[in-house]
């Protein structure tokens, strides 16, 4: 055992009496360095508080020039001080002046001093100041001195938290705590929100720093560590992690973590110097967030975010306080800020009070990406830092189209995106007010607008865009979402839901479209070179014809005595549709042998997005009662260009001759047929290409429901066939290099069409 010294103890109690009595400020500062002066034989005691515009200020100081105080300063980076507050860690020095980082400030008279201890005040990781003690003598503070200032910081790091200091500070200055910080991520859904932060795990405010019971305090801890380690046991042994994966990786580190004796020791000290349990916790995870905050390795990083996430649980397990955001408390408009978060638990959220959302981590493809977007709200992700550098109810702006997250934004900033918002807003109404007009081109072409879905959280969409019907409905949603595989009753339930709420409109459900990016967690298939190319979609369904099965099984019961539409994503051969066919063919003769009803009316169709059925376009219309272009995997198969991949993915246009070429063959091939063809892809979404869409003869097609507004807009301008002739002609002409988008752009322009 170490000498338990008393004196951090002794300091912390004095500092609590400090902290409790009716002082100003500055007085409640100065008397706070004379007391940790003298509790630490030091000659000199300095705190530096961090302003937003990054300079480091004296804000009190024994021993040094009072004349200095509020005038001596140093920008971050620079000094001794400055260096500490850039790194976030201790600097212990017998002889300061011979560090190479050492400036001399002959205002501090500090000349005569030469050993110097300088810790971070560190709150959540970041540092908002520096507390310095210095001696005349050249000495090497101890480890537990070392120990005790950091303790000691934390005090501090209350005081400039809870905004007491804001009076002495200098007019027309603010603290870095409330600095305006502009963080850039990826725009992973469109759209501005404004409002306040609601931080997904909430962070727990320690308030009781210093503890009166030592024992008890380690009592509490340990107490806590044993349920906490039971939890994780829990976790673990359930059964829909119990088998290997990410997840049972990520819960066996949390595992090792929980039983690391370094940890626990850390802890233990930190009580030991005279902290709460929960305070050590803080204290310990402060400093481990500082660190992780400059790791740029990412596995490293990984496992710094383990310990973090784990000392969350740990202070949740201490502390009855510190709990969600109450209802009453939640903001109207609420910006969610999450490291990570599943789709689960955003679905938790009131959903008409969040306005955004904004990620440290994940990718367009992670499911709270694919739930965020269907609600319809702004989401930037990977925005570093966010989460320590934002508080609960901080002012916040997500920007998704411009991929930034404004946090504590300046007036003028705020101003400034009201006015975008407010100019967003009234052109929502005014596609909102074209809900009800027929979609007919100038030229008096019906169009079918119908729009993309896969959660029940799009559907109330239907009506507010005045879709005609779900043109696609991407069922492996809610297999992505689940955490476990739904059950047939579950589907057919879920099924069933969708149909009531989208009150007769038409539906086409789509079956399972996994593998390739869309991962299911509790479906393993093995490490393929090429998912993009592998088992996937149809592919999986028909070599697992149960899954299949038991979803055509649920569709058709969900759709008893209505009409529905199924079709079948990624074919490569009229025949897999036959085989497709027949097991549904099964399921209908089961269905009518136990007597139960059937829909009225059921369509059976294709989606088209693998370039070897465009060899195969008459069998294929004749196999199908419709057909569905993917766009998004056509192009990308056609380009041999990863949809996913942002290098490549932008490379080719779309609105270029070899694709719209193509596009115009399914188109005649349908006419020729007499089988109708439509479009779903992202493609669709956009004015200006659903309008090229139009031009070589599409009369329907499927979309974002944010896009129906805009694409209705631009149609009701459009003359289809003058247009048609026009893309015709150009795309006839093989000698002819005007880009075909600029043609298209002209075209708008010269016609008035909104695109
Ligand atoms: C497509 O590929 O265009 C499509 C609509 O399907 P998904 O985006 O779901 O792959
Ligand atoms: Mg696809």
């Amino acid at each position: 055992m170490r000498d338990l010294s008393a004196g951090p103890r002794v300091l912390l109690k004095r500092l609590r009496e400090l902290m409790a009595e009716p002082l100003e400020p500055q007085e409640r500062l100065d008397r706070i360095v004379r007391q940790i002066a003298q509790n630490m034989v030091a000659e000199v005691c300095s705190v530096y508080v961090l302003r937003s515009d990054g300079v480091l200020e004296l804000y009190a100081t024994e021993g040094l020039n009072k004349t200095a105080v509020h005038l001596a300063q140093l920008k971050m980076g620079q000094g001794l001080v400055g260096t500490i507050a850039a790194s976030a860690r201790p600097l212990n020095l017998s002889d300061a002046q011979a560090h190479p980082a050492f400036t001399y400030l002959p205002e501090t008279g500090e000349e005569i001093y030469h050993s110097f201890l300088g810790v971070p005040i560190l709150r959540t990781g970041r540092a908002l100041g520096v507390l310095v003690v210095q001696n005349k003598a050249m000495r090497n503070y101890r480890e537990d001195e070392v120990e005790a200032l950091e303790t000691t910081a934390m005090v501090l790091a209350e005081m400039v938290a809870t905004g007491e200091l804001k009076k002495i500070t200098k007019p027309g200055l603010e603290l870095d705590l409330s600095r305006p910080v502009t963080i850039d991520g990826n725009s992973f859904g469109e759209g501005i929100g404004l409002g306040y932060v609601v931080l997904h795990e909430p962070r727990i405010v320690v308030t009781n720093l210093l503890n009166e019971d030592t024992e008890h305090e380690l009592q509490r801890l340990a107490e806590a560590l044993g349920s906490l380690r039971i939890s994780i046991d829990d976790m673990l042994s359930r059964r829909d992690v119990s088998m290997e994966g990410e997840h049972r990786a990520v819960l066996e580190t949390y595992r090792m973590f929980a039983h690391d004796r370094g940890w626990v020791r850390k802890l233990e000290e930190a009580i030991r110097n005279g902290l709460t349990a929960e305070a050590a916790v803080e204290r310990v995870q402060s400093e481990t967030k500082a660190r992780m905050i400059r790791l740029t390795d990412p596995y490293l990083r990984e496992r710094m975010h383990d310990f973090d996430d784990l000392a969350n649980r740990l202070l949740r397990q201490l502390s009855s306080y510190g709990a969600k955001l109450s209802a009453a408390d939640f903001p109207n408009d609420a910006i969610i800020v999450a490291r990570a978060m599943g789709a689960a638990e955003l679905l938790d959220y009131p959903r008409e009070n969040v306005r955004g959302l904004v990620l440290e981590e994940g990718a367009v493809t992670s499911h709270v990406v694919i739930v965020a977007r269907a609600m319809g709200i702004p989401v930037v992700g990977q925005a570093a830092g966010a989460v320590a550098l934002a508080e609960n109810r901080d002012a916040i702006i997500v920007d998704g189209d411009d991929a930034k997250v404004h946090l504590r934004p300046v007036a003028d900033l705020q101003r400034s995106y009201e006015e975008k918002v407010r100019f967003r807003a009234r052109r929502q109404a005014q596609f909102r007010a074209l809900k009800d007009v027929e979609p007919l081109t100038k030229d008096g072409k019906r169009i079918t607008l119908q729009m993309n879905a896969g959660l029940l959280v799009d559907l109330p969409h239907l009506n507010e865009a005045g879709a005609e019907g779900i043109g696609l409905f991407r069922t492996e949603l809610q297999f992505m979402i689940a955490s476990t595989m739904p059950k047939a009753e579950e589907q057919e339930a879920f099924y069933r839901n969708v149909l009531k709420q989208t009150g007769g409109k038409p539906v086409t459900f789509r079956t399972l479209d996994i593998g390739g990016d869309k991962v299911v967690p509790y479906f393993r298939a093995a490490e393929e070179e090429n998912p993009a190319l592998g088992w996937r979609a149809i592919r999986l369904s028909l070599d697992r014809p149960g899954l299949l099965r038991t979803q055509f099984r649920a569709m058709l019961r969900a759709a008893a005595g209505a009409e529905f539409k199924l079709m079948l994503p990624m074919v490569t051969e009229v025949a897999e549709l036959k085989v497709a066919r027949e097991l549904l063919q099964k399921e209908i003769e089961r269905q009518s042998k136990l007597g139960e009803q059937l829909p009225r009316k059921l369509q059976f169709g294709a989606m088209l997005e693998v370039p070897a059925l465009l060899w195969q376009l008459d069998e294929l219309m004749a196999e199908v009662d419709f057909v569905s272009v993917g766009s998004n995997d056509l192009f990308q198969f056609a380009m041999a260009v990863d949809r996913g991949n942002a290098r490549v993915s932008d490379r080719f246009d779309i609105l270029g001759r070899p694709f719209l070429r193509i596009l115009r063959e399914i188109v005649r091939a349908g006419e020729r047929n007499n089988t109708p063809v439509t479009l779903c892809g992202e493609m669709a979404s956009k004015p200006l290409s659903a309008m090229a869409l139009l031009g070589i003869g599409f009369r329907s097609v499927s979309m974002a429901s944010t896009a129906v507004g805009p694409v209705k807009a631009m149609l009701l301008a459009l003359d289809a066939d003058k247009l048609g002739e026009i893309l015709n002609a150009a795309l006839d002409d093989v000698r002819s290099e005007t880009p075909i988008r600029q043609l298209l752009v002209d075209f708008a322009a010269a016609n008035g069409i909104p695109v």
